[in-house]
């Protein structure tokens, strides 16, 4: 082998080692098909791009952290609490729905597995804004599309402590913004705001603190910038029906 081709094959054997056992054949991690159309309970998903693919927004380490550490706990402690229990063959959002029922295991892990997978999917390299009913959507809801961002901005900003944002769309289809608590969120029946989530911003300080330490609001800002708006709009649709 050339010694150049050598260097280079070892560069794409070391980006497939940290990107884990979702890599195949040298190509980072990547998967075409949606993780939250039929949610599937029992499988851990793969993230739909490269861990250094947000960069500059998000760093490579972050997410590596975030996805192969944080998410996949909240992911096994999930499994593991509902194992051998009646949960282990309802479908998670069921489990939401009762989750008052279900103690602090389930609640935490399952709101932690859910909220990450689809926050993975609501970002992306390639972010393009919003398709046009969405925007004109978000337009009529908010005032603009700048002013729903400042809008979700704040509601991320001011969540205390760890939490999410949220955009949803209520059972009376009006589009809506607000933040919940730890891995709560909206499809929960203890959650004081409730509606379908269509676009969701981690807010956890591991999701941030290696690259802005304290400065949220930085990373809240450059959120924007690799919102992957396909998903939101396809959610959006979808909830509509
Ligand atoms: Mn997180």
């Amino acid at each position: 082998m050339e010694r150049r081709n050598f260097i280079k094959n070892l560069g794409i054997g070391a980006a497939a080692t940290i990107a884990g056992r979702n890599s195949f054949a040298g190509e980072l991690i990547k998967s075409t098909a949606s993780t939250m159309e039929n949610f599937n309970t029992h499988e851990f998903p793969a993230l739909p791009y490269a861990y250094n693919a947000l960069e500059p927004y998000i760093d490579a380490r972050t997410m590596e952290l975030h996805y192969d550490k944080h998410f996949r706990g909240y992911f096994n402690n999930f499994i593991n609490a509902i194992k051998g229990t009646p949960l282990d063959n309802l479908s998670i959002e069921k489990i939401f729905a009762g989750i008052s029922g279900y103690g602090d295991a389930v609640r935490n892990n399952g709101g932690g597995f859910y909220n990450h997978a689809l926050f993975w999917e609501n970002l992306t390299p390639k972010s393009a804004g919003p398709a046009s009913d969405l925007a004109s959507a978000l337009t009529k809801a908010f005032g603009s599309l700048d002013k729903f961002k400042e809008v979700f901005s704040n509601a991320a900003k001011t969540r205390f402590g760890s939490g999410w944002a949220w955009l949803y769309l209520t059972s009376e289809k009006k589009l809506e913004v607000g933040s919940s608590p730890n891995q709560d969120n909206l499809l929960m029946d203890i959650s004081p705001i409730k509606g379908t989530l269509l676009l969701g911003l981690d807010v956890w300080e591991h999701a941030y603190y290696l690259k802005y330490q304290n400065r949220r609001p930085e990373y809240i800002d450059a959120f924007w910038n690799i919102v992957n708006w396909e998903t939101v709009d396809k959610r959006y649709k979808e909830a509509l029906k």
